[in-house]
Order: C-alpha cells, then structure tokens, then sequence
C-alpha cells in the first residue's frame, strides 16, 4: 500500500494532466468557486503545448517543438484568448495555411499555458499511476508511493492511450472509449543555426516529402526575441515517424538533419541538433463526443483525443467538461 498524505489544503477536484484540456477545465471549475488540484508528470505545464530550453555553447535556446500554432475558432476560446492578451500573438501569414489567422504563443508557445495556470494550485513533476475509491472520495497514487486525496471529483485529462490504464479499474466504458481513440506518434527534430541572412522561409507544411511533413523557423514566428541566431523545428510525417518509432534516436536524429539541410541550405549553419520523440502527437482516431462524464462515480476524461488534432480541440473538451461538473455541482 502506497504510504497516505492527505492533505486538507487541496482541493475538492483533481486533475491529472496541466495541458490545454486540464487547464481549460481547471480555470473554468476555478472561477465558479471550486477548489481544484492540477497534477502533471512533467516539470511544466503545457503538455504538447511544449517549448523546450536548452543550452548551447552559443547560449540558452528555445524550441516550440510541439504544437506550432492554433486555431481560435470558438467564440468562448477568443474570450479566453482575449484576456490573456499578452502571451499570445496572431502569425498570419503561413504558406500553404491561407485562409484563417492562426495563433501562437509569445515569447513562445509555453506561454499560453503558463499564462492559463496563473493563480492554480498545480503540482508539478508529479505522475499518478493509479486510481483508486474509498469512503471519502477519490484518492491518487503517485508512481513514488505519494497519495494524494481524497477528492469529491477526478478529471482525467491526458493523452487516450494514458487514460486507458488510469480508469480501466474504475469505469471499464470509459476505457474502452480511450482505447478506441488512436494518437499518431512524431519525431521532432530542433536545429540552431548561425544565421546568414534571413531565413528562407517561416514555415513550411511539405506535402511530398518523404521523411519531414512541417519545417519552420521559430525564431520567425511573431513576438520572438530577435537574436543573430536561428532556431528551426521540424516534424516527420507520421507514417515516417510510426515506421521509425523504436528506432535509434541518433539514427533518427540523422535522418532529421539531413532532410533539414536539404530542404534550409544554404542559409543555415547548424551548431546544434536534438531529437524529440513524440509517442502521442496528434490524434488520428479521435472519441465521438466532447468529453466523457460520470456523475455517479465523479469521474471525467476530456482531451484532444475527444474531438481532433488540435489545441483549440483540448480546450473546448476540457471547458465543456468543466461546465458538466458545473451542472452536476449545483444540482445537488
Ligand atoms: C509534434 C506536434 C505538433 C502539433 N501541432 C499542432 C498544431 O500545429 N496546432 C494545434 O492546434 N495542435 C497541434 N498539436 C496538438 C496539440 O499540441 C494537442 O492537441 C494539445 O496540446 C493536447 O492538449 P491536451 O491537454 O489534450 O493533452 P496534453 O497536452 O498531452 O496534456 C496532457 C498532460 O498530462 C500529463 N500527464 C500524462 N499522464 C500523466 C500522469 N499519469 N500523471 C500526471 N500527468 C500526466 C502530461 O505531462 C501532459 O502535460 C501538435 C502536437 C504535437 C506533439
């Protein structure tokens, strides 16, 4: 039995998972009144909503090396947007995008969910590795033995195949919905350059390529810190990173480089090079409904995995499932 800390000082709510979903679900329940706790198994918050920091012989860089940009199709996501104003910035003109401004964070793309969890009670660096009941609630098990508890409600906001395991002892229609829904891995490759000249081009969505389907220069994106340095971020197409998932990260990470160079060249003079193995990118195979939601038991799973690809996705599902648990509140 993992050793108990109960701790009275969280609250009624928990939520496993701080990226767009979690967050949306948690501000919306917070700002009604109710006392949430974010868990996340990473050292920030933001999921694939990611920015990674690295240092280099030539300084600290900074890689969106997941979600590139977003959507704000949802009038109540534009709100939500609007006063965050200030970590977020349109970038309007994408090649081969037309048709719709798209978003991204400023100074990067972490700065949106940095921004979202101003003022939540998030504990970080904390992976929960089990579910479980007693006469008081819900308690969580953290993967060190911690637990954490008890809760009135649990929101499970995490990637579908992660879902699978936490709620399968708890609602085994709930985990047959999460191992319904499919998420495509990628590998992303992170560049930095000693800049030539400008970059050839922001961004790139390459339809015919065989390893890279997305090429594009972060430091060209809006509200980044201008430096004489470039940071560029590219993404392999899914089918190239399901075939090379397990493959030798160094291998792969060739591979990135040398799509990279052929596609950039000449302007770029790599120093730096990285890889990042996404196992759950973007949903191929997504659930049939915005969120799933157990009044009974106080159980919720909300994610992009509900509706599609997208960040704007996540939100909707974690706001929408927010608003359930709203209802079922004030019902009682
Ligand atoms: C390479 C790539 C490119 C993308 N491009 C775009 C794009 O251009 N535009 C766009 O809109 N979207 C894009 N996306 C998709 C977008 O990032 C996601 O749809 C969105 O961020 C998903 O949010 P989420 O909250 O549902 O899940 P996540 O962001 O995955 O958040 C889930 C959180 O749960 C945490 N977690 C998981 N298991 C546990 C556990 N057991 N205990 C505690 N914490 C746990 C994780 O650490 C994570 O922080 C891209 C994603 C990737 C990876």
């Amino acid at each position: 039995m993992p050793a108990q800390c109960v701790s009275s000082r969280m609250g009624k709510t928990a939520i496993i998972g701080a990226g767009m979903a979690g967050l949306a679900c948690a501000r919306r329940l917070s700002a009604s009144g109710q006392a949430v706790t974010l868990f996340d198994k990473g050292r920030g918050v933001g999921g694939r909503a990611a920015t990674r920091r690295v240092e280099t012989a030539k300084g600290v860089l900074s890689f969106d090396h997941g979600a590139q940009y977003f959507t704000a199709r949802d009038e109540r996501f534009r709100a939500e947007l609007s006063g965050l104003a200030g970590a977020v910035a349109p970038w309007p003109e994408i090649p081969g995008l037309e048709g719709e401004t798209r978003q991204v964070g400023v100074p990067h793309m972490n700065a949106l969910p940095k921004a979202m969890a101003e003022g939540l009670d998030v504990r970080l660096s904390t992976k929960i590795a089990a579910l479980r009941r007693d006469h008081e609630g819900w308690i969580l098990e953290a993967d060190d033995r911690a637990a954490f508890g008890p809760f009135k409600v649990v929101i499970v906001a995490v990637p579908a195949e992660q879902a699978v395991s936490l709620v399968a002892s708890q609602s085994p229609m709930f985990a047959a919905e999460a191992a319904a829904a499919r998420t495509a891995p990628c590998w992303a490759g992170l560049f930095a350059a000693d800049a030539l000249g400008p970059p050839p081009f922001a961004a790139q969505r390459l339809a015919d390529h065989p390893v890279l389907a997305w090429v594009a220069c972060d430091a060209a994106k809006p509200g980044r810190p201008s430096r004489a340095l470039q940071t560029w971020v590219v993404h392999a197409r899914p089918d190239w990173s399901a075939a090379h998932l397990e493959g030798d990260p160094q291998m792969v990470l060739g591979a990135l480089h040398e799509a990279f160079v052929e596609i950039v060249r000449p302007s770029a003079l790599v120093f730096f090079a990285a890889a990042h193995r996404w196992r759950y990118a973007q949903v191929a195979q997504p659930a049939a409904t915005l969120f799933a939601w157990d009044p009974a038991l106080g159980l919720g799973l909300c994610g992009d995995w509900r509706i599609g690809p997208r960040i704007e996705a996540a939100w909707v599902s974690g706001h929408a499932l927010a608003g359930a648990v709203m209802a079922e509140m004030t019902a009682q």
